[in-house]
């Protein structure tokens, strides 16, 4: 199936995926139902999708406890493991384009950014955690008495891996590599937003040679084939990115059957800017810290707190960079924001616009629909917000900044701690005292010094509070993934 975009300027991507992955079989639902998926840009339909639910994730979860328990990934080397997450990447980069096509065309985003950046960074998570799979050592332990104590870390066994829609590839590529690298099977649930990328990378990764039933994938609904992946007995841990509100159900759901879970959820980061910051950086940091990815992040920068000194002068800028961005069809490269994900997104976002006015903050920019067609919301920016407004205290996700002003370091502090979340925040400023007292000061699991949103898959990220339990990224990702193991021996 091919996709024609307004313009028609782009070389339309083929959807060639549309079905359940289970062991090495493409396979329709058990009920033979499909659920649609749009291009949030025209909100057309692109095409439908095979809608798992139970009985269909009750096979892929047998199929993945088969591979871990007695297949030849569970006999197979580490470093071969690593090899096989190398070649996946490699596949990845060779078929970037269609991929970047791929992802514009499921989730809006414009295509200059899946191309340089979600690519980019899903292809490095997978090879950095390929170079982990022969690295993951236990340790010998000088125990009393006359035994030998060693430990081993151990795959954890089936993980059912849930992925929000905000950077489908991403996701994919943060939740396999640590698993794969580690040794465990998987049962993945994309979005029911963007399933067409997983479902792809579902291919490419038979092609690079994953053994079957290694990696399945089950799309569907949430409440349906998201539910019971995290009921299932056989299955050992949850990892979830996505609402607080959702990951608050699947803790009490995973309790049930005591599940490992991880969480990465929502966020309302601070974006501090002192008076003796590069204010240009600081207003260019914080567009990009807002706006990127149409707002749709969980560490977007949405409370940008200005020290008064600069406050009108930092206004003044943001509210003329924000209405230079460039909206529209997300395949011109032009394009710097495209459309939300879906109606849903889009109402609820206006709902927090409306908010913002009527709760007496003043809409500096923006504040409207972009068009009259495709899910496009107008860069907002809110000025005159106090602490205690809705658009100040709850996840938005979508382009609306806040901006608060603040007179003292103590003061920003303890306003930018005094929310649910603590997943990220940032701090601009030349002052390197302040820099580290402020960033030793918030409860945040990242804080950018002079940058916003800068990752890599060798830095751990996650969050504190209500945001989130566990880290990805980096080696602290592994731990999510194996259980430790004590084996006490006698020597007598
Ligand atoms: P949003 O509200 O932004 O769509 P969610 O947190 O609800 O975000 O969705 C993230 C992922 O969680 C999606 O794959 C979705 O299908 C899934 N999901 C939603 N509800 C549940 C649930 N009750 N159990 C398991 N997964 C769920």
């Amino acid at each position: 199936m091919s996709v024609a975009t307004e313009s028609g300027k782009f070389a339309a991507p083929r959807v060639r995926q549309t079905k359940i992955l289970i062991g090495d079989d493409w396979r329709p639902a058990v009920s033979g139902k499909t659920f649609p998926t749009y291009n949030p840009a025209t909100e057309e339909l692109i095409c439908e999708v095979a809608e798992g639910d139970k009985e269909d994730v009750d096979l892929a979860v047998h199929a993945a406890r088969s591979a871990f328990e007695s297949g030849p990934w569970s006999r197979m080397d580490a470093r071969d493991r690593g090899r096989l997450l190398y070649k996946l990447a490699d596949l990845m980069e060779k078929n970037l384009e269609e991929l970047a096509a791929l992802e514009t065309l499921d989730n809006g985003k414009p295509i200059g950014d899946a191309r340089a950046a979600d690519l980019p960074l899903a292809i490095d998570s997978l090879r950095y955690y390929a170079g982990w799979a022969d690295k993951i050592h236990g340790s010998t332990i000088p125990v009393r008495g006359d035994y030998f104590c060693y430990t081993r870390r151990e795959p954890i066994g089936v993980c059912g891996q849930i992925i929000p829609w905000n950077f489908p590839i991403l996701m994919v590529a943060w939740k396999w590599g640590p698993a794969l690298a580690t040794g465990n099977t998987i049962v993945m649930k994309p979005a029911e937003q963007t399933p067409l990328t997983c479902l792809r990378l579902g291919e490419l990764a038979l092609e690079a040679g994953f053994p079957p039933g290694v990696i399945n994938i089950v799309p569907g609904y949430g409440p349906t084939a998201g539910a019971s992946l995290v009921k299932h007995h056989l299955v050992d841990k949850i990892a979830f990115t996505g609402s607080t509100e959702t990951g608050q159900r699947i803790m009490a759901d995973a309790a049930m059957t005591l599940k490992r879970t991880t969480f990465e959820l929502g966020g309302k980061s601070p974006n501090i800017v002192f008076a003796d910051a590069d204010l240009e950086a600081a207003v260019a940091g914080a567009e990009f810290g807002l706006f990127f990815n149409q707002g749709q992040c969980c560490c977007a920068g949405s409370r940008v707190f200005v020290e008064d000194a600069v406050h009108q002068e930092f206004v003044d800028r943001m509210v003329g960079r924000a209405s230079q961005r460039v909206l529209g069809n997300p395949f011109d490269s032009e394009t710097t924001q495209g459309p939300q994900v879906d109606k849903e997104q889009f109402d609820k976002i206006m709902g927090y616009i409306q908010s913002g006015k009527s709760e007496g903050a003043t809409c500096a920019t923006g504040g409207n629909r972009y068009g009259n067609r495709g899910f496009f919301v107008q860069p907002t920016v809110f000025t005159d917000v106090k602490d205690e407004m809705k658009i100040a205290k709850e996840e938005i996700f979508g382009p609306v900044m806040s901006i608060l002003k603040f007179s003292d370091m103590h003061e920003v502090i303890k306003r930018a701690n005094n929310s649910t979340f603590g997943l990220a925040a940032a701090v601009w400023t030349k002052d390197v005292t302040k820099a580290h007292a402020v960033s030793h000061g918030l409860r945040a699991g990242t804080v950018w010094v002079n940058c916003y949103d800068v990752f890599d898959a060798a830095a751990p990220f996650g969050g504190y509070k209500m945001s989130g339990i566990g880290r990805e990224c980096g080696e602290a990702g592994l731990a999510n993934y194996t259980e430790l193991k004590t084996v006490t021996m006698s020597m007598g």
